[in-house]
């Protein structure tokens, strides 16, 4: 009874909230966890197929987007975070709306998971399988040193229901690391000795961290690299090494992947571009085969699958100017991002929107491991618009990178600067690279230029 008055009241609120005009993801389930500090333990009694916590630096967003797809291609119902509030609060409101009909209607919760919000929400839910994509250094200022944040996925694994699934993501050592002496380990990776992922190996090292042997700390060797600190690796010290991976993927040409498993050999089209996508395919995969989710189906959900919010979804502008959005929120993923941009080879222009707000991490410094140094990338792009509040830090790094003052523009009003990189994009490719906070205020003006709906659902 009382659990019932809670969820009432929080969605009145919720509701007072949104009439008001803000988002109000969060609120409800803050002031429901207020009022009923056990409301996880109490809403998650209702699911057949219990929770899956997916976790990780990067990857998170679009692997949870993937399996949302699979799944419901299967007819699942889901309790789902696909607004990215992954902060315990988050989750509460997600398990809140499921409640609309007060009856339970969903199978499954399916929920990406802040890193540090990992033991707390274990603990309340006790997953019967947990993903982990990958543990990159971010956000510094929010989460200290990389192996506080391996500690926070640690707490939250070894809550676990007891035949719970652990999946983690092979390539990365410390990841791979953390199903060492468990049982119900599935690894997941890639497989980097084909033609079409070799091309793109040879560039760059980003700032790495994480490439020590986890069990002796002496630096792994790589006979491949995938990206960063993830590939195939060994320990000339101890012999530690890769695990082998239950799923792999293998790249293909132009957008196709093979997903391998014990069930064969899959073909899979992705439509959105990017190695990081091939780890979120493997991720996904994994997952979709621990819930006994039958492989075809997989391959046809996922064949026209749009990008998940604000991770490079393309929108048209007329006339003839084609708009990508990509998040970004640390070296190695801005280093991707990059990537994939110099790839497309059609000179495209760039908008770099830098907010230092806390959803964004206060310290920008992570700007300068960002790869800006790299051949080819004062000739692959052609003008840079350059805004949001740390602007000016952004257009120094990019100046000490030696990209010519006249190709940038530093224009700190984001509205500004969105007008004016669109009208000096015509016929063109404009690239929207913004942070967390700054992706919300881009997609306001676009939304409130017509241009894109507001937050997309699924
Ligand atoms: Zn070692």
């Amino acid at each position: 009874m009382r659990l019932l008055v809670v969820l009432l009241l929080a969605r009145l609120v919720g509701w007072m909230s949104r009439l008001r005009g803000h988002g109000g993801s969060s609120l409800p389930g803050m002031l429901a966890l207020k009022w009923q500090p056990t409301l996880l333990r109490d809403l998650k009694t209702g699911l057949r197929q219990g929770s899956v916590l997916i976790t990780g630096t990067n990857g998170k967003t679009t692997t949870a987007a993937m399996v949302r797809r699979i799944l419901s291609y299967n007819r699942w119902h889901l309790v789902s975070n696909h607004n990215g509030a992954n902060l315990l609060a988050g989750l509460a409101t997600s398990f809140m709306r499921d409640r609309r009909h007060l009856i339970p209607r969903a199978d499954l919760a399916l929920l990406e998971v802040d890193e540090a919000t990992m033991p707390r929400a274990a603990d309340e839910l006790r997953p019967q399988a947990i993903v982990v994509t990958n543990v990159f250094r971010d956000q510094l200022d929010r989460y200290g040193e990389l192996s506080t944040t391996l500690r926070y996925i640690q707490r939250g694994i070894d809550r676990l229901a007891e035949d719970g699934s652990l999946i983690l993501n092979a390539d990365d050592p410390q990841v791979a690391y953390l199903g060492e002496g468990r049982a119900n380990v599935v690894y997941f990776g890639l497989d980097p000795s084909s033609a079409a992922l070799a091309s793109s190996l040879d560039n760059h090292y980003d700032a790495s961290d994480s490439d020590r042997c986890p069990r002796c700390a002496t630096r792994l060797e790589y006979p491949q690299r995938v990206y960063a600190h993830l590939g195939h690796y060994r320990c000339p010290h101890c012999g530690y090494q890769r695990p082998s991976a239950a799923i792999t993927v293998t790249p293909g040409q132009g957008g196709g992947a093979t997903l391998s498993g014990e069930f064969g050999d899959l073909s899979i089209i992705l439509p959105i571009p990017g190695i990081y996508n091939l780890y979120n395919l493997a991720a996904a995969g994994a997952l979709g085969w621990v819930l006994g989710i039958h492989p075809e189906s997989m391959a046809l959900a996922l064949a026209d699958m749009p990008p998940a919010f604000g991770r490079m979804e393309a929108i048209v502008v007329a006339p003839d100017t084609k708009i990508w959005i990509a998040l970004v929120k640390n070296p190695v993923g801005f280093n991707q991002v990059m990537d994939t941009i110099i790839d497309s080879g059609d000179k495209p222009n760039i908008f770099i929107v830098i907010n230092d707000r806390y959803a964004d991490g206060r310290d920008v410094s992570w700007l300068w491991d960002v790869d800006f140094e790299r051949s080819g990338l004062r000739v692959a792009i052609d003008q840079w618009w350059v805004s949001g509040i740390r602007a000016w830090d952004m257009a120094l790094r990019l100046k000490y990178a030696g990209i010519p003052q006249t190709q940038i523009v530093v224009l700190p009003s984001v509205s500004d600067a969105l007008a004016a990189a669109i009208k000096g994009s015509q016929e063109k490719t404009l690239y929207i690279l913004p942070t967390y906070t700054a992706l919300m205020e881009v997609r306001d003006l676009l939304t409130r230029q017509g241009l894109v709906k507001h937050f997309r659902d699924g």
